[in-house]
């Protein structure tokens, strides 16, 4: 099977997260892994839904890890021109939700490993991580990193959309939402009451000036915050008693989310009760590590690039599998183009799938 008509395959199915409804591919690649002589678990998330784990090789050392996602997210409200599931081809382009975010990688790293991992082929540890739930939030890779059964890899590639550079790591992600307690009154007698609308307002222009304090990264550049949500009152002729902020804050490698939180905590004083609705920390590989060479060295011997010391703002499954697996050095890498994740009428190039099973199988190779 081609990477082209894999991908496709994987497209067939509706893995639109909620509710994901990944267990028919799973079920699917795992059916391909175990005939090629790999060790899979197919672990529950819920109903109609799988992690999957492979395993190949003597177990000898600690495996090279490839890592993707099957679900991927809605279609969003503009329709699309191509069936989202229809995997059409134009030219270079193969359409489809989750084409590059990123059934097309999924399909790059099982062909490589199974081509690398044909019989007679020297014997490489490695452990595929196929993971359910990520675009809500990485459920799937928490549960496998809860259930405290999967072994830290030598060397991890989170597969999600580079357009086939390395990327050395990414920035963390810490979500907080703001609540503010008032005190209702009729909106003719405000003075009975105690605005909490009010109290919300302030913090935004209190939390538009928060100063990070500090270095920029070399490639990860500087933390950033956004106010994405405010919610506050119901209705117009009452005094609110409750309002709500979220902040989504992305880090650097050097910070300490514990400190941003104490530091808003004081910025805004008793006012605010603060919940913590996601708190992943920045992932970050230097680039003078073994692994960093020698995945950097792989991808310029099948690419002809060189390498940037580079990063991604957004996050991925590493925010939870790294640390748990013991800081691995981890490297983010995939076929899919980053621009493309999300959109409507999504594609991947077919020559950059085909690339990126050249490459997978030379990292293979080298590891
Ligand atoms: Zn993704």
């Amino acid at each position: 099977m081609t990477v082209v008509e894999l991908t496709q395959k994987l497209l067939a199915f509706n893995t639109i997260n909620p509710p994901g409804n990944e267990a028919p591919p799973a079920r699917f690649l795992a059916d391909m892994l175990i005939e090629r002589g790999f060790a899979v678990q197919l672990r529950p998330l819920g109903k109609g839904r799988f992690n999957l784990v492979a395993r190949k090789g003597p177990g000898l050392r600690a495996p090279l890890c490839f890592s993707g996602h099957l679900d991927t997210v809605p279609l969003g409200l503009r329709s699309w021109t191509v069936d989202p599931f229809g995997g059409a081809i134009d030219g270079d382009r193969l359409y489809g939700r989750g084409s590059t975010d990123m059934k097309g990688a999924v399909a790059a790293f099982v062909l490589a490993a199974i081509e690398e991992c044909a019989p007679g082929a020297p014997d490489k540890d490695l452990m595929l991580l196929i993971t359910a739930g990520e675009e809500t939030g990485s459920d799937g890779a928490r549960a496998l990193v809860q259930s405290q059964t999967i072994e830290s890899p030598q060397i991890l590639i989170i597969a999600e959309p580079t357009s086939n550079r390395v990327l050395l790591g990414h920035k963390g992600a810490l979500w907080l939402r703001l609540l503010f307690d008032g005190l209702t009154a009729h909106g003719s007698m405000p003075e009975q009451g105690r605005n909490a609308v009010v109290a919300a307002a302030a913090a935004v222009a209190a939390l538009t000036t928060y100063d990070f304090a500090t270095q920029a990264h070399p490639a990860l550049a500087t933390p950033t915050l956004n106010i994405g949500t405010f919610h506050g009152g119901i209705n117009v002729n009452s005094v609110p008693d409750l309002a709500e902020i979220g902040v989504d804050i992305r880090s650097i490698p050097g910070m300490d989310h514990a400190q941003v939180r104490a530091e808003i905590a004081s910025l805004l004083g008793s006012k605010a009760r603060i919940e913590v609705d996601i708190d992943l920390p920045p992932v970050w590989t230097s680039p003078d590590t073994p692994a960093a060479e020698l995945v950097n060295a792989a991808v310029t011997a099948i690419t002809g690039d060189r390498q940037d010391v580079a990063g991604a703002a957004y996050f991925t499954d590493a925010s939870v599998f790294t640390p748990a697996f013991g800081n691995a050095p981890t490297f983010i890498l995939g076929p899919g183009e980053a621009t493309m994740a999300h959109k409507t009428d999504e594609f991947v190039l077919i020559s950059r799938l085909e690339q990126a099973v050249n490459i997978f199988r030379e990292i293979i190779r080298r590891f």
